[in-house]
C-alpha cells in the first residue's frame, strides 16, 4: 500500500485564477501575503484558501477515493 497521498494543489488566483500566486514573505504561515503576478493583486492565505475551497474539496475526495481503493485492493490479497 502506497503511504503517500500527498497532492500539490495548485491554488488559483482568486481575481483570475492564474497560477502566479507568489508568497511575499521569506516565511510562509497563515498571515502570508501571497501577490499574483498576472493581475498584481495582493491577497491573504485565508482569501486564497476560502476562493480555492470547492476544488480543495474535490482533491481530498478523489484522495480518499484512492486511498479505499487500495485499502480494499490490500484486503483481498491478504484473503488469498
Ligand atoms: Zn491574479
Amino acid at each position: 500500500m502506497k503511504t503517500n497521498y500527498d497532492r500539490s494543489i495548485e491554488l488559483l488566483c482568486p481575481t483570475c485564477a492564474s497560477t502566479f500566486l507568489s508568497c511575499q514573505d521569506e516565511l510562509e504561515n497563515e498571515d502570508s501575503m501571497y501577490r499574483c503576478s498576472s493581475c498584481d493583486g495582493e491577497f491573504s492565505y485565508e482569501t486564497i484558501k476560502a476562493s480555492n475551497e470547492d476544488r480543495i474539496a474535490a482533491k481530498v475526495e478523489e484522495i480518499k477515493s484512492e486511498v479505499f481503493a487500495d485499502i480494499k485492493k490490500d484486503f483481498k490479497k491478504m484473503f488469498k
